[in-house]
C-alpha cells in the first residue's frame, strides 16, 4: 500500500481521497478549507497543516487543484528559498490530477525531473459521481514505467486508465474532451428547451433522444433539465458538480492552444461565448453562476423571451 500526500480536497479530491483510504492506502491531506480537512480526517486521513507536512514521508504526492496557478503555487512557491519540489525525497512519484495547460504540465515535469522526482499529468473525467464511485477515467501523460508504478493508486480511484503519451499528453486529451463536453451540454440544453417550449415533457423528450441519434453523455447521465434525473446537479439547484468557472477555464485552455496552433475551433469558441453569457447574464448580487454546476447552462435557454 502506498503512503500518499493528497493536496486539494474539493468536489473531486474529497471523494478521491476517501476511495484511496477505502482501498487501504495511507493518506495525509492538506487543503485551504477547514471543512474539507475535517471531512477527510473523519474518513480516516491524517490531517496536515501545510502541503509540505502532508508530503513528509510519503512515496506518492497527489494534487487535485482548481487551475495551473494553484498547482504551480503548491509545487514551486518558495519558503526559505526552497519550494516543495526541493524538499521531496528523490524518487517520489508526483501525480497531478488537476486540469491545467499542457505546457504547464510539461514544465512542472521538467522541474521535477531536474530534482530526481517523477511527475505524471493524470487529469480525470467522470465528474463528482465518478469520483465518488471510484470509476474515473485517467488520461496520463509521462513515462510509461512511472505509470505502472502509479497504476495501483489510480486504480483505487478509477476504472479506465489511458497512457496518452509523453508529459503533457494527458492534459491535451483532457482539454479536447472538455471542449467536446461543453458543446454537447450546450446542445443538449438547447434541444430540451426547444422541445419544452413546444409542449413536450422534458423527461419524455430525454427518453426519446437517449435511444435516438442525439444520445450523448450529458443527456444520458447528467441531464441538465431540472426534474428529469435524480442525483445530478440539476436535481439540487445546480449545486456541487463541475463549476461553470472550471468549464470556462478548460475552454480557455483549449482555445489558447487552438490560437497558438492556428487551428479552427468554431464550436469550442461558441460554447465559451455561451458559458460567458450564462455567467454574466444570470449572475445576481446573491448568486455567482460561476459557482454553479456547468449543466446550469440550461438556464440560459429557459430565460423568458423578451
Ligand atoms: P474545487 O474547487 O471543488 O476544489 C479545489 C480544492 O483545492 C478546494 O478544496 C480548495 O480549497 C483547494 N485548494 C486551492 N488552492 C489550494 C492550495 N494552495 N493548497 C491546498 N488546497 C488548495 O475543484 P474540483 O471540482 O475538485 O476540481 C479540481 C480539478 O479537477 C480542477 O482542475 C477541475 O478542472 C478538475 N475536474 C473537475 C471535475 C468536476 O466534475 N468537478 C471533473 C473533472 C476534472
Amino acid at each position: 500500500m502506498a503512503r500518499i500526500g493528497f493536496i486539494g480536497l474539493g468536489n473531486m479530491g474529497g471523494p478521491m481521497a476517501r476511495n484511496l483510504l477505502a482501498k487501504g492506502h495511507e493518506v495525509a491531506v492538506f487543503d485551504l478549507s477547514e471543512a474539507a480537512l475535517v471531512a477527510a480526517e473523519t474518513a480516516g486521513a491524517r490531517r496536515a497543516e501545510s502541503a509540505l507536512a502532508a508530503t513528509e514521508g510519503t512515496d506518492v504526492v497527489l494534487t487535485m487543484l482548481p487551475a495551473g496557478a494553484h498547482v504551480e503555487a503548491v509545487y514551486l512557491a518558495s519558503t526559505d528559498q526552497r519550494c516543495l519540489l526541493d524538499q521531496l525525497a528523490p524518487g517520489t512519484l508526483l501525480l497531478d490530477c488537476s486540469t491545467i495547460a499542457a505546457e504547464t504540465a510539461r514544465s512542472l515535469a521538467q522541474a521535477a525531473a531536474a530534482r530526481g522526482l517523477i511527475m505524471l499529468d493524470a487529469p480525470v473525467s467522470g465528474g463528482v459521481g465518478g469520483a465518488e464511485a471510484g470509476t474515473l477515467t485517467f488520461m496520463v501523460g509521462g513515462d510509461g514505467d512511472a505509470l505502472e508504478r502509479a497504476r495501483p493508486v489510480l486504480e483505487a480511484m478509477g476504472k479506465n486508465i489511458f497512457h496518452a503519451g509523453p508529459a503533457g499528453a494527458g492534459q491535451v486529451a483532457k482539454m479536447c474532451n472538455n471542449m467536446l463536453l461543453a458543446v454537447l451540454m450546450s446542445g443538449t440544453a438547447e434541444a430540451l428547451a426547444l422541445g419544452v417550449r413546444e409542449g413536450l415533457d422534458p423527461a419524455v423528450l430525454s427518453d426519446i433522444m437517449k435511444q435516438s441519434s442525439g444520445g450523448n453523455w450529458a443527456l444520458n447521465g447528467y441531464n441538465p433539465y431540472p426534474g428529469v434525473m435524480d442525483g445530478v446537479p440539476a436535481a439540487r439547484g445546480y449545486e456541487g458538480g463541475f463549476l461553470v468557472d472550471l468549464m470556462l477555464k478548460d475552454l480557455g485552455l483549449a482555445l489558447d492552444a487552438a490560437a497558438r496552433l492556428g487551428q479552427s475551433t468554431p464550436l469550442g469558441s461558441l460554447a465559451r461565448s455561451l458559458y460567458t453569457l450564462h455567467k454574466q447574464g444570470n449572475s445576481t448580487a446573491t448568486q455567482d453562476v460561476g459557482r454553479l454546476d456547468f449543466s446550469s447552462i440550461q438556464q440560459l435557454f429557459l430565460a423568458p423571451p423578451a
